[in-house]
């Protein structure tokens, strides 16, 4: 981090901010130009409160020159991360599949899809109970009878399954999921994010639908300060000025995560663009880009879904996108 100071400060001014700089277990280096005197800070800044040393009267300005994320940097974890669930994995050259519903709706439902997307080759399970949308009178989920029915058809097909937590106070129905997953529209839920911090469970952590990969890496930092290092990142298609997909999928983000953190990284291209013949194309560029999942909306009969049909795949469509993605892992050295 560097401190640009402004012109002619006064000595005894540096010197009291240099102390407080020091006493935060930072080493300093001091550079005089001939209109500017710039400090140099060594050490962890990423607990640096930036506002307050903008605030001071002789601080010209900040810049950050490392990332304000330590857990989920690269730099300090330099082997990728493997979130491991029930020894499905995600990272260490497997290209996992989670695949199923936006949301459970009965058991036939759950079930029959879960039993089409296993056998076509998923290794996770995905449906949601508590489903944020975007219209107070739209179908909300089935809540704890929706993860009671995920609970019937993991035991049903033997896979572990997502599922997305809208609420804290919901955490007690979550202790059988396997995996919990964070929704764009919670991205920024920093209470939530502390608290799973403190949960042992894999957090599948969304990306917020207009944020940046530094705002989204901090709120997997959240989770991971609190000592939960299983995290998931997935990107979902960010807001942008086209309107021909639901949102634009940052392919760009998957090298871009891979190379500033461990974190495994999944694609979802269904919700990236809400058209279900977009998501083979896109599955394979993903694994092309270096994705270690793919996150895939199915439905046994998207006409009559209740969330989501528009985008989701049948069975049938899964399975042709599934031997696409088998070979694509394969020509990418993956295992599936
Ligand atoms: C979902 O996975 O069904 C979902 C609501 O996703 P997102 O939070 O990415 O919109
Ligand atoms: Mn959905």
């Amino acid at each position: 981090m560097i401190i640009v100071l402004k012109q002619n400060p006064s000595q005894e001014k540096v010197e009291q901010l240099s102390a407080a700089l020091r006493d935060l277990g930072l080493t300093l280096h001091f550079s005089q130009g001939v209109s500017t005197s710039l400090i140099g800070l060594v050490g962890d800044t990423s607990r640096i409160n930036i506002d307050m040393i903008e605030a001071n009267e002789i601080v010209e300005s900040v810049k950050r020159v490392s990332e304000p994320y330590k857990a989920a940097n690269r730099k300090f974890h330099p082997q990728d991360t493997v979130v491991n669930v029930n020894g499905c994995k995600i990272g260490e050259g497997f290209l996992s599949v989670i695949a199923g519903p936006c949301s459970v709706e009965s058991e036939e439902q759950i079930i029959e899809v879960a039993k089409a997307v296993k056998a076509s080759g998923a290794k996770f399970l995905r449906g949601g109970a508590f489903k944020p949308r975007t219209s107070p009178y739209a179908f909300q989920g089935l809540h704890g009878e929706g993860i009671k029915l995920l609970l019937k058809a993991k035991k049903e097909v033997h896979m572990p399954i997502v599922t997305e937590l809208m609420s804290l106070n919901h955490l007690d129905l979550f202790s059988d999921v396997d995996v919990i997953q964070v929704g764009a529209r919670n991205m920024q839920n920093f209470e939530m994010l502390k608290e799973l911090g403190h949960s042992n469970k894999p957090i599948l952590l969304k990306r917020g639908l207009a944020n940046t990969i530094e705002e989204f890496l901090m709120s997997a930092e959240y989770i991971m300060a609190g000592g939960n290092e299983n995290v998931i990142l997935c990107e979902r298609g960010i807001r942008t000025f086209e309107p021909s997909t639901r949102n634009t999928l940052d392919l760009s983000a998957v090298p871009m995560l891979k190379h500033l953190s461990h974190l495994p990284v999944v694609i979802d291209p269904s919700h990236a663009t809400g058209i279900p013949w977009m998501v083979k194309p896109l599955s394979k560029a993903a694994i092309s880009a270096g994705a270690d999942a793919l996150m895939i909306e199915v439905h046994n009969n998207p006409a009559c879904a209740l969330c989501d049909g528009a985008q989701s795949l049948t069975p049938e469509a899964f399975d042709d996108v599934m031997n696409a993605v088998k070979a694509q892992a394969k020509f990418e050295n993956k295992i599936i």
